[in-house]
């Protein structure tokens, strides 16, 4: 088990998966489902306006849209510049990557999965398995 530092508190933690520590993903939470709700009231908003509205803070509301779990609608579609593509920097309004580099990673995971031998695919899948049930069994 990891001991990090949460993304939000800066408590340090036992994180099992995420940057975020128990306290504040309950948090996060409840804050989701107010961000949600004013955005489905309001479509067509930007971030200060929620922020300022829900009394949520930008960096939880911006955790969510790179989580993909919220979109920010803008006038002109790119989500008003909130968030940015990992790959192209172009604006999104949801998640990490554009619609275009999307497509383009899922393109390269379909060739490495068809490109591969199955039989060979499936069997290394299970050693993988194994390996990580004797770790399992270290702790
Ligand atoms: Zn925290
Ligand atoms: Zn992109």
């Amino acid at each position: 088990m990891n001991i990090i530092q949460c993304q939000f508190c800066k408590k340090p933690f036992a994180s099992l998966r995420g940057k975020v520590c128990p306290a504040c993903l309950t948090q996060i939470d409840q804050d989701f489902i107010k961000v949600r709700d004013y955005i489905y009231d309001h479509k067509q908003t930007n971030i200060d306006v929620v922020a300022e509205e829900t009394e949520v803070s930008k960096q939880i509301i911006l955790y969510l849209l790179k989580e993909g779990r919220l979109i920010i609608d803008s006038p002109d579609g790119d989500g008003g510049g909130i968030l940015q593509c990992e790959m192209c920097k172009k604006s999104i309004s949801t998640g990490r990557l554009c619609k275009g580099c999307t497509g383009k990673v899922a393109t390269s995971l379909d060739k490495n999965v068809s490109g591969g031998n199955t039989a060979q695919k499936s069997a290394s899948a299970q050693q993988d398995l194994k390996a990580s049930a004797k770790i399992g069994t270290k702790q």
